[in-house]
């Protein structure tokens, strides 16, 4: 007999796609694990009562710097043995996507841990390139720069190559390289010795990837050049005399590849591209892999959209023996592989804790026993007497019957023919038949789908204080999964099944589709909602892509954050940051809060002339509106000042 807890972590999978990062503890609260000693570990439950004490209340981001930490070490690792067990003579630097998450802190904690195994940046706009430019880089790591780019673009990569850093403009058009060779006369015409950024291609493969960005590759891709392209920019070099310039072949065939098969054939592929180039005399030392390595966010190990077939110690093995395959079939030298993923190092780090506010009610409950007049119409007699003899034989043909039962009391009701109560009467009656059919069909074996669907109507559906398009949009855009599970009340076996609607008014803005192993779940199992007990919930694995495409619909901002370390006495809080503002979020729409309140204040003033209130209520209301400038955009979990 495994335990409580062992059941409840096994339902909601923790073990499947938390990596060794997350677990339950003994009082049933979710932890989190150091990733460097897992005796470490700090108490979510534990986090959010401490800020909640410090005015810092849900929807808050937890960010674990430490669990970005470990995804570097991982994949650095992973490379490190592969590089190693096939005697690969070429090196491994990561480059971490700046896209993927810009945060500051983010940036600046990855470059920590980074730097050790001089892992740089890539940048793909000229604001990431900008803030790019500013941070302390390991002296051999790299600054690799892809995107669209234009004249300035340019320039500001000649001010990193001038500032010391290692540029690569990655050349997506031809007009980059005219730039970039233009910027090179002009600077080594002042001197001749100055730093220069070095130059990339990125060509575009045949082979495709597997998943949601399939079309990132492949002939139609946006990006990359063609092979003429490629000959094109090398025959360029060559004339202007720059050709050692050229040292980096960079491909992406998408984020998020769930299938290691496609990976292979398009590193085949890159390979063979890299070993043409180089045995025409083409001095590149660099190929870059791109990004791609998918998270296992259901934690299935398949090619499923939200999963990923492979870990990283395959996919290392898998591009480093491919390629030294290639190299040695074509007898050029092993490149230095270079590695853009930012999915697969960011996304653990960053976990979303949100209150549950409410229910809300769809299915109409029985709460006084109900007892049948004389005066009854008939439909809702028939209703009453199926309620009353349905049992685990008759449970399908009587649902049926209810189903029928039901279209007749609307169709009665249109028509005027029963009353408002005894429309009433009839809905309770049908919900209580439903409920008692859900309940015989889940005992059987095979449950059929039009059960399935039962269930998912009779659900329940919690109010959860967020915004899906706020804080998990791929969820809502790409039906992209993230594991939810509640940091508390882990030791005791929930008892409801849920969806959970979030606090915009947008029908979109629902989770309905939730991780499991073999499918994926219509309804979250979780527990009964006490009034007087705040319920959390963890929106797993959002540090990835979430944060900045994330956006403000109807105007909910970013919320609080919180940085986690894990130490010797459990957490600390190494930093609060305060969520927006209604101020902050109007003046992204071009409100300015002095001037709302001016007009508010005028309204008011108005009828105070006019004798409608009194001054001292007048300016009663005006300091309540200005001081609601301040406040979180969220809602006050219900109980809370
Ligand atoms: C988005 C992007 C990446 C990052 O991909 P992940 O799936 O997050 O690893 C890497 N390289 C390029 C060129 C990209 O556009």
């Amino acid at each position: 007999m495994s335990s409580v807890i062992e059941q409840t972590s096994e339902i909601y999978g923790i073990a499947n796609w938390g990596a060794d990062y997350f677990g339950v503890n003994r009082k049933g609260n979710l932890i989190v694990y150091s990733p460097e000693n897992e005796n470490l570990t700090a108490d979510v439950k534990e986090i959010i009562d401490d800020l909640r004490k410090r005015g810092i209340g849900t929807p808050v981001l937890l960010r674990f710097p430490q669990l970005l930490f470990g995804q570097i070490r991982k994949l650095q690792t992973a490379f490190r043995k592969s590089i190693k067990e096939f005697e690969y003579d070429g090196g491994h630097l990561c480059v971490f996507p700046m896209k993927v998450n810009q945060n500051r802190a983010v940036i600046e904690e990855y470059l920590k841990e980074g730097s050790r195994y001089n892992f740089g940046l890539e940048a793909g706009s000229k604001a990431e390139l900008y803030a790019a430019l500013a941070m302390d880089q390991a002296k051999d790591s790299l600054l690799v720069l892809n995107g669209f780019k234009d004249r300035d673009f340019v320039r500001l990569a000649f001010a990193g190559a001038g500032a010391g850093k290692n540029v690569v403009i990655v050349i997506e058009k031809m007009s980059e390289l005219e730039h970039t060779l233009n910027l090179v006369q002009e600077v080594t015409a002042e001197n001749p010795e100055a730093s220069l950024p070095t130059l990339g291609v990125r060509v575009k493969l045949y082979s495709k990837g597997s998943g949601k960005w399939e079309k990132s590759g492949g002939e139609a891709a946006k990006f990359g050049l063609t092979t003429t392209e490629i000959l094109d920019v090398i025959g360029r070099l060559q004339d202007a005399g720059r050709i050692e310039l050229l040292r980096l072949l960079h491909f992406h065939i998408g984020s998020q590849l769930t299938d290691i098969k496609r990976i292979k054939n398009a590193m085949k592929e890159a390979a063979r591209t890299y070993a043409k180039i180089r045995q025409m005399g083409v001095p590149i030392e660099y190929l870059d892999v791109g990004g791609g390595m998918a998270v296992d966010y259901d934690g299935s190990r398949t090619s499923f959209e939200s999963s990923a077939n492979y870990n990283a110690r395959e996919f290392a093995n898998d591009v480093i023996y491919v390629i030294k395959t290639v190299c040695e079939d074509e007898n050029v030298p092993h490149p230095t592989i270079i590695q853009e993923s930012g999915r697969y190092l960011s996304a653990y780090h960053a976990i979303l804790v949100t209150n549950i506010q409410d229910e809300i009610e769809t299915v109409v409950e029985d709460r006084t026993p109900m007892k049948m007049q004389k005066d009854d119409p008939q439909v809702v007699r028939e209703l009453y007497d199926l309620r009353e003899t349905i049992n685990g034989k008759n449970y399908r043909e009587y649902y049926h019957d209810a189903l029928e039962h039901r279209e007749e009391l609307f169709t009665m009701f249109d028509l005027g023919l029963i009353s408002l109560e005894d429309k009433g009467k009839g809905e309770v009656l049908f919900w209580d038949v439903c409920e008692k059919a859900d309940q015989y069909a889940q005992q059987k074996k095979y449950v059929s789908e039009e059960f399935d669907d039962l269930r998912r109507l009779m659900c329940a559906k919690y109010l959860a204080n967020f915004s899906v398009f706020r804080s998990v949009p791929d969820n809502w855009a790409l039906e992209q999964l993230f594991p939810i599970v509640p940091i508390h009340k882990l030791n005791k076996k929930p008892t409801e099944f849920a969806t959970l609607c979030d606090i915009t008014c947008d029908s979109d803005g629902i989770v309905d589709k939730f991780v499991d192993l073999h499918d994926v779940k219509p309804v979250l199992e979780l527990q009964k909602l006490s009034p007087d007990e705040p319920y959390y919930l963890a929106i797993m694995l959002v540090g990835a892509y979430q944060e900045v495409m994330g956006n403000n619909h109807n105007l909910f901002g970013a919320p609080h954050e919180a940085h986690i370390h894990i130490g010797e006495d459990g957490y600390i809080i190494k930093k609060v940051i305060n969520g927006e503002t209604l101020a902050d979020v109007l003046e992204t729409v071009r409100f300015d809060a002095n001037q709302l309140h001016d007009q508010f204040r005028r309204q008011v003033m108005k009828r105070i002339k006019e004798g409608e209130i009194s001054t001292k209520a007048g300016n009663s209301l005006i300091e309540f509106y200005e001081n609601q400038a301040e406040s979180y955009t969220y809602l006050s979990p219900n109980g809370t000042p």
